[in-house]
């Protein structure tokens, strides 16, 4: 049977080194976000015949200017995109106003824009600020989404290179003139929201939801998945899929997210030259990782249960990725990333230190008893619990827990995603090397045994 799963990879955008998914980070003012805001500007000057303004006084009075409504006659709106842009179609025109009109959107960052100076000239400073304090790893991210993609954006693909030539898109976009960054955050919008509203991409999350649906179907028919996870499969119509902005991605060091205990899920818009190229790598996007963040939204019932173990951050994403990876390829009982086929390798160390803990302590617990607790009720979630504990001696998620905790905080420790990694890392080594440095100056092994709490039903093949 050909595997349900499979398109070929793009691989058009290069990921980033600490590609994570799902980080539950909070909304962090993604200059997406100030875009989308400054599409009031955009509807004003569309109606205005495609004039740029060009003081804060015209600022002001679009702030008061009530929001119009999402139809327009294109041919007035054809955009004068500034001396480094192209002029855009009615056709893209259009679809920028879609992102407009996105209703939602625009009164979440009509909030976030309050500001006494007004909403453009704030929009447009908050923009630069946060082009200037870009790291060096979300630099070299946009580099590459400006490499691949914003080519379409200039008059000849050459004057992207030769305009920037060793300097990033970062510092060139944010030291820009203000028509250059309209334009680049009107034109970034513009790629967005043709994404958002491609009827394309619409299909292909419907199609990965019902494979999705399906999949737990079978997990729990073979085992591997808690019994409540019938009800979870149900509850994923339900669940909101959008296509995320690159700078609240992958300039975040993530390729989707989901917020615990909302019904909304993001994944990475597609990078590339033309429309149709990034409706491709969007789809891949959406393939790679819709499953894992399904499964937060709706499966993870164990990450949902307050002070739950399985809540904390290191083996929420080890079993959501495991999940993820059995949808795609099968075999529940392989945890480790090396020993799996076409790994995505992401959540590498939180999947390794998984499999350290279920087959490489004293006694070996069954795969299965955690993939259930991920996605089961009370009952299989202490179950695995008692496993693990029963085959290392101690109590060995709290344990493992303040460990990662004391290697995150130490002051030398890296920020962010790669802190968190490092911090996985350093505990995994700890158990490899001496047990004891995890679990306690007193910690004795017990003798090696059999494995412990093997699946109440056979497991697949
Ligand atoms: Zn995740």
């Amino acid at each position: 049977m050909p595997n349900k799963h499979e398109i070929t990879p793009a691989a058009s955008l290069p990921r980033p080194e600490f590609t994570a998914v799902g980080v539950h980070a909070p909304y962090a003012d993604p200059l997406g976000a100030q875009a989308v805001q400054l599409e009031d500007m955009r509807q004003y000057q569309l109606l205005e015949g495609g004039q740029m303004l060009d003081s804060a006084r015209r600022g002001e009075q679009i702030a008061a200017t009530k929001r119009l409504p999402g139809e327009f006659n294109s041919t007035v709106g054809r955009a004068v995109a500034g001396k480094m842009g192209k002029v855009m179609t009615s056709a893209e025109v259009q679809l920028a106003n879609d992102v407009h009109s996105y209703r939602e959107l625009g009164q979440r960052f009509m909030v976030q824009g309050e500001n006494k100076s007004g909403p453009i000239d704030a929009g447009l400073k908050a923009v630069r600020i946060h082009l200037r304090e870009l790291t060096s790893e979300q630099s070299d991210a946009l580099d590459r989404y400006m490499k691949s993609t914003a080519t379409a954006f200039f008059k000849n693909n050459k004057d992207a290179d030769s305009l920037i030539g060793n300097d990033s898109w970062a510092n060139w976009l944010g030291s820009a003139s203000d028509k250059q960054l309209m334009n680049f955050l009107q034109w970034h919008n513009y790629v967005l929201g043709s994404q958002r509203h491609s009827p394309e991409l619409h299909e292909e999350v419907e199609r990965q939801r019902a494979m999705y649906k399906r999949d737990i179907q079978e997990g729990v028919e073979q085992g591997w998945l808690g019994k409540d996870a019938l009800k979870a499969a149900e509850r994923t119509d339900d669940i909101d899929v959008l296509v995320g902005d690159q700078f609240d991605t992958i300039l975040q060091g993530r390729t989707g997210y989901h917020f615990r205990g909302t019904p909304r899920v993001v994944v990475m818009q597609g990078a590339g030259r033309t429309h149709k190229t990034r409706i491709r790598d969007a789809r891949n996007n959406i393939n790679n990782t819709l499953p894992h963040e399904l499964n937060h939204a709706v499966l993870a019932t164990a990450a949902n249960r307050p002070r739950s173990p399985l809540a904390e951050r290191w083996i929420d994403e080890a079993l959501t990725e495991h999940i993820s990876a059995v949808m795609f390829h099968g075999e529940p009982d392989i945890v480790k990333p090396a020993e799996r086929e076409d790994d995505q390798f992401v959540y590498d160390a939180e999947r390794q230190l998984l499999d350290f803990l279920l087959n490489h302590g004293p006694q070996k617990v069954d795969a299965a008893l955690a993939t259930r607790a991920y996605s089961g009720d009370a009952e299989e979630q202490q179950e695995f619990y008692d496993a693990l504990d029963r085959a290392w001696g101690t109590r060995v998620l709290p344990k493992v827990a303040a460990a990662i905790e004391k290697y995150e905080t130490l002051s030398n420790a890296p920020a962010g995603i790669r802190g968190q990694t490092a911090a996985v890392l350093s505990v995994l080594g700890d158990l490899m090397d001496a047990p004891p440095l995890v679990f306690g100056a007193r910690y004795e092994q017990p003798k090696r045994g059999e494995l412990v709490g093997a699946s109440r039903r056979q497991a697949t093949s």
